[in-house]
């Protein structure tokens, strides 16, 4: 699952269960991709890498390959369901209290929300290909588009309930 679109970008390896991530990304976000930057944007970025590797133990990261690209492929419902997850996991780890009896995450501002989004926004297909060429083509699409990839990321994080984020099942994406 290759993300970020260029060298450098984050991804995640199913063969070896692993995320990968190159520091100089996070600033890429912001200088070349246009994200607010901040906490939260960074750590949506991690936490969607993390969600394709909760897709690998589940069993759904296949159907990433099998149908790459398009605006209602496989890969962009993969895509989608990693960002809901990211979403899930700031949910969780900003109210759930950890080991030490705290929540992971002080609690989560307008302004760190607002970031995070604004990192979703930043990765979308559309505005990618805008910038890159000027025009947008959905049929290309391996991700989603910004508005989608927002929207998945803040159903998880508003219901905090990973049977929401079913995608593959989802009439609209
Ligand atoms: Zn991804």
């Amino acid at each position: 699952m290759r993300d970020g679109f260029q060298r450098g970008g984050p991804f995640y390896c199913p063969a070896d269960s692993t995320a990968y991530f190159d520091p100089g990304f996070f600033q890429d976000l912001v200088d070349r991709f246009g994200s607010s930057g901040g906490p939260l944007a960074q750590e949506y970025v991690v936490a969607h890498e993390f969600g394709h590797h909760i897709q690998n133990v589940l069993g759904y990261i296949d159907r990433g390959q099998q149908d790459p690209q398009g605006p209602e492929s496989g890969a962009v419902r993969v895509e989608l369901q990693a960002d809901c997850y990211a979403g899930l996991w700031v949910k969780h780890a900003s109210t759930q209290p950890g080991p030490d009896g705290q929540p992971f995450l002080e609690p989560i501002t307008q302004q760190d929300l607002n970031d995070a989004l604004s990192a979703a926004s930043a990765v979308g297909d559309d505005r990618i290909q805008e910038a890159a060429t000027g025009r947008v083509s959905p049929e290309a699409w391996t991700h989603g588009s910004s508005e989608q990839r927002q929207k998945w990321f803040y159903t998880g994080y508003q219901t905090g309930d990973i049977n929401q984020c079913d995608t593959f099942s989802a009439p609209s994406l």
